[in-house]
């Protein structure tokens, strides 16, 4: 990893700003907490999860390509969470999302893609001993979430 410090909540926004760029009608919304927050991780490679967490929600939610992206400070992490209204993901699938080129059966007919893109936002968050996952239900939209670690250097 390239670990600096920098502003988490610039790099959501900016990567927004990205995301809009090739996504022209995303409707993003972002709530929670927005001060401004040093963390001390690759930049990068968080950009990177950021990027996939949006571009899935935006796939998967053919119909309502509104989404949210909500920032958490707890006491040692930030969480943040992006949260769509597409698809959903079975309860009984989510435990398998985050694996290497596994898709959902359903969505994969009918979306493309190699199934790599939580896989490697899960090495990222893993490489940062941070935590990540999904709430969903079928047909409810999908919730997936990761939290780095705050402190200022190793
Ligand atoms: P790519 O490697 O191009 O990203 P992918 O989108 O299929 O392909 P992942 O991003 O790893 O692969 O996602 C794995 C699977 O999880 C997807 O195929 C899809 O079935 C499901 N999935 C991921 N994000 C969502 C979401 N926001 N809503 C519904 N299903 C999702
Ligand atoms: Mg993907």
């Amino acid at each position: 990893l390239n670990k600096h410090l920098f502003n988490i909540q610039n790099l959501i926004e900016s990567t927004c700003e990205t995301i809009h760029q090739t996504h022209e009608d995303a409707i993003i919304t972002i709530l929670g907490n927005e001060q401004p927050l040093e963390v001390y991780a690759d930049e990068a490679r968080i950009e990177q999860v950021l990027i996939n967490y949006l571009t899935n929600a935006l796939k998967y939610s053919p119909d309502n390509k509104q989404v949210t992206i909500t920032r958490e400070n707890n006491k040692n992490e930030v969480v943040i969470k992006v949260k769509d209204n597409g698809i959903g993901i079975p309860f009984e699938k989510q435990k398998s999302v985050f694996n290497k080129f596994y898709r959902v059966e359903e969505s994969s007919l009918k979306f493309q893609g190699l199934g790599i893109g939580l896989y490697i936002c899960a090495e990222i968050i893993n490489k940062h001993t941070g935590k990540f996952g999904v709430n969903s239900s079928k047909g409810n939209g999908a919730e997936f979430y990761f939290s780095i670690p705050i402190k200022l250097k190793d």
